[in-house]
């Protein structure tokens, strides 16, 4: 292949320097793919059927998704202006990122958190802020909020945070918001929310309706536990104003009819959809429990992934994983991230990571205090 050096066309140097995006690797037939967050189900009943009826391929879909931005409003008791579709969420961080942060700028975000806040951060032509998690893998937000400078646009809050697990409080929320300049916009990201059973979690509408913050957007999506990751779609609430801003960057047309058919259908089935996730947050909260028992320091697990602190032990452990046929996401340095998949794969996960914790040098920080 080419290298963009090789050409004389000038690329900006900040976007040279990404390393181009990598996915989660793909399963063999016999593996299970753990790496991507994805829902381990079929469709929803009825998602298919409407994907399917909604076949005019030749027509261009609902610019403003208008149908399902007005039964999201109903659900969560907001108008319609103050929700706004996506081609996934990705691409509304991006939107709103792009909408408030230039050249010279800085976007807030805790490290580690989502592989995609530093590029949409760069790609903005911004400066990307890390602050640190705690020792618990948890958002250390009094520490984000003494980073902001005159120079902050953003700030990402991601809770439950992938890929560590650990959600904010509300009550620390609160304290946070309440640290922010009023025009420092605050984006929630809540990918993981249907997943939460943490009764002192955060709730990003429970925000939007009570404490007044204009400056907060929310951001949801139907890839997760809707399990509609392959028709990309997800969603916004906040200041329609706010929004607006996100609009006017946005890649118009890009949810397809077929997306916004798929969410709506996953929509009407909410009781089908609460049985699967809670299927999935029992069986993750049983892999955690059993993980920790088998000596892993596993931090508090609210998605539908856990997290292994495995450190420089993590491309090696990887590989283990790997070659018993498990695919998960390393964070090479750092640790692994393990997707709640099928109910098969968590006694194959739980052998091979309870295999290697006694390996963990003494002190390791993956190995849970006696
Ligand atoms: C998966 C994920 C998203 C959403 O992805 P989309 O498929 O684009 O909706 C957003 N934020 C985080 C932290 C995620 O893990």
């Amino acid at each position: 292949m080419t290298e963009a050096s090789d050409i004389p066309i000038r690329v900006r140097p900040e976007i040279a320097a990404l390393p181009p995006y990598k996915q989660g690797k793909q399963a063999g037939a016999d593996a299970f793919k753990l790496s991507s967050n994805e829902n381990p189900f079929d469709p929803l009943p009825g998602v298919v059927e409407a994907v399917t009826a909604a076949a005019s391929f030749n027509r261009y879909p609902d610019a403003s998704a208008g149908r399902l931005r007005a039964r999201l409003a109903e659900r969560f008791g907001v108008t319609a202006d103050s929700v706004h579709v996506g081609s996934g969420s990705v691409a509304i961080l991006a939107q709103l990122v792009q909408a408030t942060a230039g050249p010279a700028d800085e976007v807030i975000y805790a490290w580690r958190s989502f592989e995609a806040y530093p590029w949409l951060a760069v790609v903005a032509g911004a400066t990307a802020v890390h602050v640190p998690l705690t020792p618990d893998a948890r958002h250390d937000l009094p520490a984000m909020a003494r980073a902001i400078t005159e120079r902050t646009r953003a700030i990402i809050v991601c809770s439950p945070n992938n890929p560590t697990g650990p959600i904010v409080t509300q009550a620390e929320f609160d304290a946070f918001v309440a640290d922010v300049p009023a025009d420092v916009l605050v984006i929630l990201d809540e990918a993981y929310a249907e997943f939460v059973t943490d009764p002192d979690a955060v709730d990003g509408m429970y925000v939007l309706g009570n404490a007044g913050r204009p400056n907060v957007v929310v951001l949801r999506t139907f890839s997760k536990a809707f399990g509609l990751a392959g028709l990309r779609v997800g969603y916004a609430i906040g200041h329609p104003r706010l929004l607006d801003a996100a609009r006017s960057t946005a890649i118009p047309l890009s949810v397809t009819a077929q997306a916004e058919e798929a969410a709506l259908a996953s929509l009407d089935v909410e009781d089908a959809l609460r049985e699967r996730v809670s299927v999935i947050a029992e069986r993750r909260d049983r892999l955690a429990a059993s993980l920790r028992d088998a000596g892993w320091a596993v931090p508090q697990a609210q998605g539908n992934f856990v997290w292994l602190p495995a450190g420089h032990e993590t491309m090696a452990l990887a590989e283990a994983f790997d070659a018993a046929g498990i695919i998960v996401r390393p964070f090479a340095g750092d640790g692994i991230r393990i997707s709640v998949g099928e109910e098969e794969s968590v006694e194959k996960v739980l052998r091979i990571a309870a295999s290697v914790v006694n390996d963990l040098p003494e002190g390791h920080s993956g190995r849970r205090l006696a």
